[in-house]
């Protein structure tokens, strides 16, 4: 199968992403709502869809989606819960609790690292299903011996989230979910955790000649366990549509499944057979109509989000893109900002934020010994190669900068000293100095590297460059 070309084609992808808030118990009953456990145990006669039993709304859950919808610019509003009807043996009531023309949160739209703004069409509250095992044959259910169902999971909070089609590649694909899994920990509404299904994403892709209006037919791609997954089921899926077009065929809106061992997406079901839900309001439930004045205490508790943290860091310390969302994205945010409040260089700050702290014990670093080293290196005193060891050092056992540098022999290298030894380097390679005066900007790294070895790498390479320039004249 060939890759797309992106002259020719646009690939076109909108996301439904599934977060199991983060509630103790399930959305209509008393169960816990913690993962995993002795198959079911974390039941109760609502989970078991025992006649008689009744749904009441879990607070917390409502709290948590709200606080998501807001994180997510979205509008809260009144909502109604639908019974959305279907068998299915790990979900014994035979519907699921969902919202369909009413969601709680609608129409929000959610900013990138890149800039790019996606809009968010919804975020509605529902249950999670139970989970069933088919054992033997592949873990199929058409060939297994026996199936086993698990009811732990049934009952479970969810937040869909679904995300209008503006996404065009697997870059931005992945980059929406590592966003959206940003903001519901930092709003504490999920652990975020895709490995054990918290956060679960259905992908849609479809493709159109490149300068259409027009959506092309999509297809729905579930079973994505990873962000490399999701991207390589996009790169998979926008592919194979294409090839069909291109021969001629066109492509049947379905749902498929993708399959990590080889590499593609299967059928998994027909959509233009589908689903007839048969939604309606549930009467067991009344309509949430939450009260404007909670819904902006909530909002006032919200934490400063990833997309704030990244324009505040940027305006502050003038850097932009990736080494700004980088740093966020590890949580050093606050630490650079009170470095550089502490008077450290904001690009040099930034510098060694992304480059120099990966250690997840840099955020313990402290802030005023950070803004020193750094001062250290802005003045001359340490050379950067000496200032990175100097931070690592201070990431893995704290301590005076100042300190560590004398223990280390980094001293500064005596300005008068290093215009002697320049001096001799220059007057010992007549021909090579000959070559820089006429501008051969290439014979630099000739002359550091000289003076680097005659000091033992102590030399800043940056004063050695300045001096060498200063004598040319
Ligand atoms: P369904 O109810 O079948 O899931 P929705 O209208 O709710 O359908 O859309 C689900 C998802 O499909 C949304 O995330 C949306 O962005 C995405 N989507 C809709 N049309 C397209 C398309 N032509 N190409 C790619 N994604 C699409
Ligand atoms: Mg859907």
């Amino acid at each position: 199968m060939s890759g797309v070309d992106p002259d020719r084609w646009e690939v076109v992808i909108g996301l439904e992403v599934h977060a199991e808030l983060a509630t103790r118990t399930k959305l209509f009953s008393s169960a816990t709502a913690e993962f995993g456990g002795e198959p079911n145990t974390h039941v109760d006669p609502l989970t078991l869809g025992l006649p008689g039993s009744l749904p009441v709304l879990n607070v917390q859950a409502v709290e948590l989606a709200i606080r998501v919808g807001l994180a997510l610019n979205c509008t809260v509003q009144r909502s109604v819960f639908a019974r959305k009807n279907y068998f299915y043996p790990d979900q014994p009531k035979n519907y699921q609790i969902s919202q369909f023309d009413l969601p709680i949160n609608a129409d929000g739209w959610l900013e990138l690292p890149s800039g790019q703004v996606v809009g968010i069409e919804r975020a509605h509250l529902e249950e999670d299903t139970g989970k069933s095992t088919h054992v033997g044959g592949g873990g199929r259910i058409h060939d297994a011996q026996y199936s086993l169902v698990d009811l732990n999971r049934a009952g479970v909070p969810l937040l869909e989230i679904v995300g209008r089609p503006d996404l065009r590649d697997a870059e931005g694909a992945r980059a929406y979910v590592s966003e959206l899994r940003a903001v519901l920990v930092a709003v504490g509404a999920s652990d975020g955790k895709m490995e054990e299904g918290s956060l679960r994403v259905d992908c849609n892709v479809s493709v159109r000649p490149r300068g259409a209006e027009e959506l092309g037919t999509r297809c729905e791609i579930k079973n994505i366990n990873s962000l490399r997954s999701l991207g390589r089921a996009i790169d998979y899926e926008a592919a194979r549509q294409v090839d069909l077009i291109t021969a001629g065929e066109r492509v049947v809106q379905e749902t498929r499944h993708w399959n990590e061992d080889d590499g593609r997406t299967h059928t998994l079901r027909s959509k233009e057979e589908a689903d007839d839900y048969r939604y309606f309001p549930d009467p067991d439930l009344v309509e949430l109509d939450p009260d404007p004045e909670w819904v902006e205490r909530i909002r006032s508790s919200l934490p400063m989000l990833p997309a704030q943290r990244r324009h505040r860091l940027a305006e502050r310390s003038g850097a932009a893109g990736d080494a700004v969302a980088l740093v966020v994205e590890r949580g050093l945010d606050d630490l650079c900002l009170a470095a550089i409040d502490a008077g450290a260089d904001p690009a040099r700050t930034l510098t060694h934020a992304e480059h120099n702290l990966a250690d997840d014990r840099a955020q313990e670093l402290d802030p005023a010994a950070f803004a020193a080293l750094v001062r250290m290196e802005t003045d001359g005193a340490l050379t950067a190669t000496q200032a990175k060891t100097v931070l690592a050092e201070l990431v893995a056992s704290g301590g005076d900068p100042a300190a560590i540098a004398a223990e280390r022999g980094f001293e500064a290298m005596d300005t008068s000293e290093l215009e002697g030894m320049v001096d001799g380097i220059i007057a010992a390679n007549p021909d090579e100095w000959q070559r820089y005066c006429d501008g051969d900007a290439k014979i630099t790294g000739f002359f550091v590297g000289q003076v680097m070895q005659a000091t033992g790498g102590k030399a800043d390479g940056k004063a050695v460059t300045a001096l060498l320039a200063a004598r040319r004249g």
